[in-house]
């Protein structure tokens, strides 16, 4: 990489955050850090942009930008807050883009990079579940490049060759199963938010951990593959992986499966696209293929976690379908957090959601814009609320 580039990180005191200032660090002359984003941690926030010299540091969340001024007086970094700014530090002409907010929050500043970045590598895969065909259709209307950051769409980044699509068979998406993919349906009843959000392979935030709990990581990750890759449903399947050290594969016509391997850390997939299409050293974790090592595949169990099907009904029932599988998600998930719900009842809620949007929306449109994606959102948010 010769030129510096000047990259922004939204999200940046999350787990996709911190693991992008990693990388960016391990190749501090590379990168110019413009913007760094954060929701209302102030501290965590004013950490990262001091580390990364940033030119800027936002608040979405107004509450605690003095503890933020406080923080970056002096250092030359300005400090700024509210959703306004945000949009705005997404409309900075930047080279690159890590768009790594977490839920469907990030959509617009994610649309608004997309318009004005000459590359965004999206982390962010809810506004890919709610919006992915707007999200697709406006990278194609500015040029912008898109570069997946989630281990299983960088890997098949990596083996996906696009001059070739015709004669690609199947995407395999790989699954750890999770911390319960041996546990009963009665232990998992049972389950507590700090069992779910302990992974076996990866250290994520709440969040995304939850949903590989349910397997709704996978069910997102299904419809996230099918915008990326323009994939039919019925050509990405979804196959268990414990050891999450084969990333994913894409199968050709002669029978060639191609993989991309590596150990579990977020800084590989992050420097794969930060650095795109070169590569960058990075001082993640590695696979020593010298040791001797298992890969196992099994296939899912749906029974036990019906949610990767329910991704496939929302997919074929179109966009609004799965808008409502997105919010009723979001909202079940943090009900579970706040101990509100338990652990099965995440899903029962998805199926809520998923009934709501059959019931209520007459018109299915493939298609929606912006306002309309919003709206819906809210209003499945709204409905799942009242019947918690
Ligand atoms: P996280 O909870 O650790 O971090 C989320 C970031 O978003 C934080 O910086 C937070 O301040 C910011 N944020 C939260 N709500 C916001 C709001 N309303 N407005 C503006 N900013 C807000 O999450 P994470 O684990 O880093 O995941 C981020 C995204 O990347 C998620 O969509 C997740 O599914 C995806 N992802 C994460 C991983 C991983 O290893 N953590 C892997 C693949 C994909
Ligand atoms: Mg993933």
């Amino acid at each position: 990489m010769e030129d510096v580039r000047r990259v922004s990180v939204f999200g940046v005191t999350g787990s996709v955050g911190q693991s992008t200032a990693d990388v960016i660090m391990h190749s501090r002359d590379k990168f110019e850090v413009v913007h760094v984003t954060a929701n209302n941690n102030a501290d965590a926030l004013a950490d990262a942009a001091i580390r990364l010299k940033a030119q800027n540091a936002v608040l979405a969340c107004e509450t605690n930008i003095s503890i933020l001024q406080d923080r970056l007086k002096g250092t030359g970094i300005t400090a700024q807050c509210g959703e306004e700014a945000l949009l705005e530090a997404a409309s900075e002409k930047v080279d690159i883009v890590m768009a790594a907010i977490v839920g469907l929050a990030g959509l617009e500043p994610l649309l608004k990079s997309i318009e004005n970045a000459k590359a965004v590598a999206i982390a962010n895969k809810e506004p890919l579940v709610s919006a992915g065909a707007l999200v697709m259709e406006k990278a194609k209307a500015h040029g912008t490049l898109i570069l997946p950051v989630d281990s299983e769409h960088n890997a098949i980044f990596q083996v996906f060759d696009q001059s070739q699509r015709q004669t690609i068979k199947r995407i395999l998406l790989t699954a750890s199963g999770g911390p319960f993919r041996t546990w009963s349906k009665q232990q998992m009843k049972e389950a507590t938010p700090a069992q779910a959000v302990a992974h076996p392979n990866w250290s994520m935030g709440q969040k995304i951990s939850v949903d590989s709990a349910t397997l709704m990581n996978k069910a997102l990750e299904v419809i996230e593959a099918h915008f990326l890759y323009a994939m039919p449903a019925d050509q990405i399947h979804v196959v268990v992986h414990p050891q999450s050290l084969i990333h994913s594969m894409v199968e050709y016509c002669d029978g060639s499966v191609l993989s991309q391997m590596g150990a579990s850390d977020m800084r590989t997939p992050i420097a794969c696209c930060l650095g795109w299409p070169q590569r960058l050293e990075t001082s993640g974790a590695r696979l020593n293929l010298t040791q001797a090592l298992q890969f196992n595949f099994e296939p899912l169990d749906h029974d036990k976690f019906p949610s990767v099907g329910l991704a496939y009904d929302a997919l074929a029932k179109g966009n609004a379908s799965c808008i409502g599988f997105n919010a009723a998600n979001e909202v079940a998930v943090q009900a579970f957090l706040n101990e509100r719900i338990g652990f099965l009842e995440i899903i029962k809620y998805v199926e809520s959601g998923l009934n709501w949007v059959d019931q209520n929306v007459t018109t299915k449109k493939t298609s929606y814009s912006l306002e309309e994606i919003t709206t819906l959102d809210q209003t499945v948010r709204e409905y799942i609320n009242s019947v918690l």
